[in-house]
């Protein structure tokens, strides 16, 4: 009886450390597909003019580009205490996007990973959404970032007062 206890005692010690192991072990790789680094970094300019610093190894934030099976998330972002938090683009998403798209796509993700936003769908008087963080694409198939509209939309993004 006694030595049961002390076997299942040790047993879940050593998964322990096998779990402080492997999270140590991932601590110091930081991996961010070629193709994502220069939106992470448009991401960080406009984070700078606005007075915030975007430091991805300081954070811990990475981003692939993945196959993503639910055929209507386009972007995932994973939060875990030991390792880096991950941004996830699908593939076909990803490939099939324009320019604005792709900014946009990175822009929701790090809203979440980075500025730790959640989703808002607040709209106004015509009906558009008001936020890159917007939940679904159903909701405003319309929305994308164009010239005229980027500034307000990234004000809006980066303001966290
Ligand atoms: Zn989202």
């Amino acid at each position: 009886m006694k030595s049961g206890i002390t076997l299942r005692l040790l047993f879940v010690l050593s998964l322990a450390f096998v779990v402080i192991a492997i999270s140590c072990s991932e601590e110091d790789i930081l991996e961010t597909d070629a193709e994502l680094i220069p939106y992470f970094e448009i991401f960080a300019e406009e984070a700078a003019i606005r007075g915030i610093v975007v430091d991805y190894e300081a954070e811990r934030i990475e981003g692939l580009i993945q196959d993503i099976e639910e055929s209507q998330v386009l972007g995932q972002c994973f939060r875990n205490v030991e390792r880096p938090r991950k941004v996830v683009i699908d593939r076909e998403t990803w490939e099939e996007a324009n320019e604005a798209k792709r900014q946009f796509l990175i822009f929701h993700e790090l809203g979440h990973c980075f500025l730790e936003r959640g989703h808002l769908d607040a709209r106004d008087e015509d009906n558009n959404c008001v936020s890159i963080m917007h939940s679904t694409t159903q909701l405003c198939p319309d929305f994308e970032l164009t010239d005229e509209n980027r500034e307000f939309f990234l004000d809006e993004l980066f303001d966290t007062q």
